[in-house]
């Protein structure tokens, strides 16, 4: 495979490899179904993945099973350490892996390099491992009797990743299971696979055990396979609303602990008080930063009386004039759209949102970015006048659309998130300190933002959404994190110079 090395200097330049799995500590690459990989700024295939059977998937499951007691023993101050070796690779190689990123998803180099960061701080938090795994300790529950809890890996972790942040969304789920004590096997999406092998050797580098970290390439049938493995105790996945349902419900069925987190349809409300130009900043750069492929962009305004008269205006004039091209190309503000079939689905909601009687203030169908003809891009698109029962307010579009729905009132606003089966993120732009107290204690959804367009925690707080936007009980990183990577047990001690006699009720303190 290509070294992050060989990548740092070369990143656009390394010939038509194929990417493979990475399993028990090297490469492997059997032969077998094949996929494109794109850089979506040209539109040419830069690379193929292989994509994992039932068979690769139990090899890499037996790699990851074999390296488990071993690494479960090792004490957490010293997997903290391989940890932060990781930690210093990564630092030293982000740059390299952020164009790798740009290359194959397409966000400006500036996103990407935001995304690795983001991805670094959830290491940094998994490198104080040893205070997050110290237990409860009551001395004396009884006479002579101790009693502590301690959390303990849980064998074998799967996680599934989405397209749209190949470092960072594996990283709010590796470096803590592996912190934890578990064995781990990522499956990333097969639209821009690189970054997980990039990760997968600065682990090995670091020092990290053959077997302990893997990588599985590949698509539905390499996921059911991981899910239906007995071997594998818990799936933590990231990606959209359907396929997170589905796993939830067949990893219940299974038996398995599973944290599904999936699509989203966040609001910014902007109340009359609001700064405009932090609202229309807020907006612009929640809507169309990395082309609205994030699960925490922001895709509907909701514009609160007489601010939309104020805000609309200025949307249209920043909309316009949003930089597109290459990611790589300096001063660029949005790249294009992940796939071909990405930029058709996002073409059919723009003209189901002109068929239902939204307004289309400014059209991006039809963009073409000078000297990349061939790539998927898709200029900035704004509508107005959307209401709650068209398919554009229902549905996540993911792509650069934004849409203004007009409300009354605070209370209206309210009603209208509360009434999505979304959850994800909000925010609220205000400068009553009473409305932002109001609207963060009634607002349903996960993530909460004040003046705050995209209001993802840091990585001691945790990660997840409400509703449909994520399935599961604890949400990802974060003391979740850490609770959904181990279980509790109950250990209970005395030694025998205390001696009660046999006990036949329930025992009580004494
Ligand atoms: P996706 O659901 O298509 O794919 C996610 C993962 O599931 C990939 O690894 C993919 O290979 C796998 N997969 C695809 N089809 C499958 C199937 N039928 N059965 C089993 N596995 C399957 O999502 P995507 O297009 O890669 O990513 C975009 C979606 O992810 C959006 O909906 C976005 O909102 C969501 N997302 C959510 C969050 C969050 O934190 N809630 C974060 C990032 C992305």
């Amino acid at each position: 495979m290509t070294s992050p090395a060989q990548t740092a200097s070369s990143p656009a330049d390394t010939g038509m490899a194929d990417i493979g799995h990475w399993i028990g500590g090297r490469s492997a690459a059997p032969a077998g179904r094949k996929m494109d990989v794109f850089n979506p700024a040209t539109g040419r295939v830069v690379r193929r993945v292989v994509m994992a059977d039932t068979e690769t998937v139990s090899q890499a499951v037996a790699a990851a099973s074999a390296a488990f007691p071993a690494w479960a023993d090792t004490p957490p101050l010293r997997r903290a350490r391989v940890l932060n070796g990781f930690l210093a690779l990564l630092n030293e190689h982000r740059d390299a892996l952020a164009r790798r990123i740009t290359e194959e998803h397409g966000k400006v180099f500036s996103d990407a390099q935001g995304e690795v960061m983001r991805g670094i701080e959830v290491v940094e938090f998994a490198c104080g491992v040893p205070q997050l795994l110290k237990g409860g300790f009551t001395d004396q529950v009884s006479t002579g009797i101790d009693n502590w809890t301690i959390r303990q890996p849980l064998g074998v972790v799967a996680g599934i990743t989405p397209f749209n942040f190949p470092c960072m969304v594996p990283c709010w789920m590796f470096p803590l299971a592996l912190a934890t004590g578990n064995t781990f096997i990522l499956k990333p999406s097969e639209r821009d696979p690189s970054a997980s092998l990039f990760m997968a050797e600065l682990l090995s580098r670091a020092g990290l055990p053959d077997g302990v970290f893997n990588v599985v390439q590949g698509d539905k049938e390499a996921v059911e396979a991981l899910l239906a493995h007995p071997e594998v105790k818990a799936v933590s996945f990231v990606g959209s609303t359907p396929i997170a349902r589905h796993l939830y419900q067949r990893g219940a069925e299974l038996g398995k602990r599973v944290q599904a987190l999936g699509g989203a349809k966040n609001h910014l409300v902007v109340m009359p008080d609001a700064d405009v130009d932090q609202a229309v900043d807020g907006l612009i750069g929640a809507a169309y930063g990395s082309a609205g492929e994030r699960c925490m962009a922001i895709s509907v305004a909701v514009l609160v009386g007489e601010a939309a008269d104020r805000v609309v205006p200025r949307l249209i004039e920043r909309t316009r004039a949003l930089k597109i091209g290459n990611g790589m190309d300096s001063g660029v503000e949005m790249g294009p759209v992940v796939t071909r079939a990405a930029l058709e689905r996002i073409h059919h909601y723009i003209d189901a949102g002109v068929r239902e009687g939204a307004t289309l203030l400014v059209d991006g169908r039809g963009f073409v970015a000078p000297g990349h003809e061939g790539g998927f891009f898709l200029g900035g698109t704004l509508f107005d006048q959307v209401r709650p029962e068209m398919t554009i307010y229902r549905d996540e579009i993911f792509g650069p659309v934004l849409g203004c729905v007009r409300v009354a009132d605070l209370d209206a606003a309210i009603q209208l998130v509360n009434a999505h089966p979304f959850a994800n993120g909000v925010a609220c732009y205000t400068r009553d300190g009473a409305v932002a107290r109001e609207f963060g204690r009634r607002i349903q959804v996960g993530m909460v933002g004040i003046n705050v367009p995209i209001p993802v925690p840091m990585a001691w707080h945790g990660f997840g959404g409400w509703k449909s936007s994520l399935f599961g009980d604890m949400h990802a990183y974060g003391e979740e994190g850490v609770r959904f990577y181990t279980r509790q047990k109950s250990i209970m001690q005395r030694w025998p110079q205390v001696r009660g006699g046999a006990d036949f009720h329930m025992p009580s303190s004494k």
